[in-house]
């Protein structure tokens, strides 16, 4: 009795709303539904076989919220992972660029792990590959579908495989896979997480023989937590591992370069990369921001009214902003858990 629904009804009959058979629409829907349904409608003006059975609002929420049509991320945004961009290059973006070559022998796996410590661009790679072979990229963190689609999350994943299907080339991106495909609930695992794994893994089954152009991306900092069936489904397994000082040195001139604050000298930098070891992408970018705010603290301590700072006097970012900096932001990954990333990659990565 005491249920909320995780989103908020329209006040309509549930049981019709799926109803858009024939060309026949619900009038239950309201506008933004309909439209929604209408650019996923074929050139017949029918919507495709696999969605005509889901609810129209879990097909909203998949095409408003976890649809990205512009993920804006090109390789260059990128710092370092060379390797790891040319393997994926070669692995998923060409194959989804050119399918008619990429069959048969060379028919590519259409699942993708990439595994390694929080933010070292694993997100960042999964969208620069939709962008880079020009599919729609479309994002779910895993964890979401245990916690806010409680009950509801297998019908939200059969929307998502469907509304990708209708949008191909797709890449379906899914954070903390481990969440969902993990090997500890298998004992006492919830009924409902459990059908919800078994739906994910049908879905996965379904496009991988098929000849969709979909490529499902999981993304994990606990990879020693999925299991069997789960390696077996994400058949190429990549390492995203921390940013070698080159990438650390290119995240902090790249950041401070796009608002015209770098003026470090190559020394500088140096230092900087030496007092970084064991700072991710992520870290480093906390870093910069903080480091960024030295010139206008130093204003303000000289009480300079923030109405009055002007942006032309204030001083450029120092290393001793830096040095600052480095006292509030720590490094948010232990070398303890780099360990667990090594030994995992070496048994089984695709490429160490
Ligand atoms: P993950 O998915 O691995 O947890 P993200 O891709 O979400 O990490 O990265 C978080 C943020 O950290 C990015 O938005 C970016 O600003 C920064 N970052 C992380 N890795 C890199 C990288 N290799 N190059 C540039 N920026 C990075």
């Amino acid at each position: 009795g005491n249920f909320i629904p995780p989103i908020k009804s329209n006040g309509s009959n549930n049981g019709n709303l799926t109803q858009r058979i024939g060309g026949k629409r619900d009038d239950a829907m309201d506008d933004s539904t309909k439209k929604c349904l209408d650019m996923l409608c074929g050139p017949d003006g029918e919507l495709p076989e696999k969605l005509r059975n889901l609810e129209p609002r879990l097909i909203e929420h998949v095409s408003n919220e976890i649809m990205d049509r512009d993920p804006n991320v090109r390789w260059d945004d990128i710092a370092g992972l060379d390797h790891a961009k040319k393997c994926v290059t070669e692995m998923v973006v060409w194959p989804l660029l050119r399918p008619d070559i990429f069959k048969g022998c060379r028919a590519p796996g259409r699942g993708l792990l990439l595994f390694g410590p929080p933010g070292t661009g694993k997100t960042m790679i999964g969208k620069a590959i939709a962008g880079e072979a020009k599919a729609t990229f479309f994002y779910i963190s895993a964890s979401s579908l245990t916690s806010k689609w409680i009950g509801e999350g297998e019908k939200l994943v059969r929307a998502l495989f469907g509304v990708a299907s209708c949008r191909q080339p797709a890449v379906i991106f899914v954070d903390e896979v481990d969440s969902l495909l993990s090997q500890r609930k298998s004992e006492g695992e919830h009924e409902a997480s459990r059908r919800l794994k078994t739906q994910f893994l049908i879905e996965m089954e379904g496009f991988d023989s098929g000849s969709e152009q979909i490529l499902l991306i999981g993304a994990t900092n606990r990879p020693q937590e999925l299991d069997e069936a789960a390696r077996r489904r994400l058949t190429k397994r990549l390492y995203i591992p921390l940013p070698s000082p080159d990438a650390r040195a290119w995240i902090v001139r790249n950041l401070l370069e796009k608002d015209g604050l770098f003026k470090l000298s190559k020394e500088d930098m140096d230092i900087i990369c030496k007092l970084t070891e064991g700072y991710s992408g992520s870290d480093m970018k906390n870093l910069v921001k903080d480091a960024s705010m030295g010139p206008l603290r130093d204003a303000l301590r000289q009480g300079i009214e923030i109405t009055d700072l002007n942006k032309e006097d204030m001083r450029p970012v120092t290393l001793q902003d830096f040095k600052a900096a480095l006292q509030e932001v720590r490094p948010s990954v232990s070398s303890n858990e780099l360990g667990i990333y090594e030994d995992w990659n070496k048994q089984f990565g695709s490429l160490s």
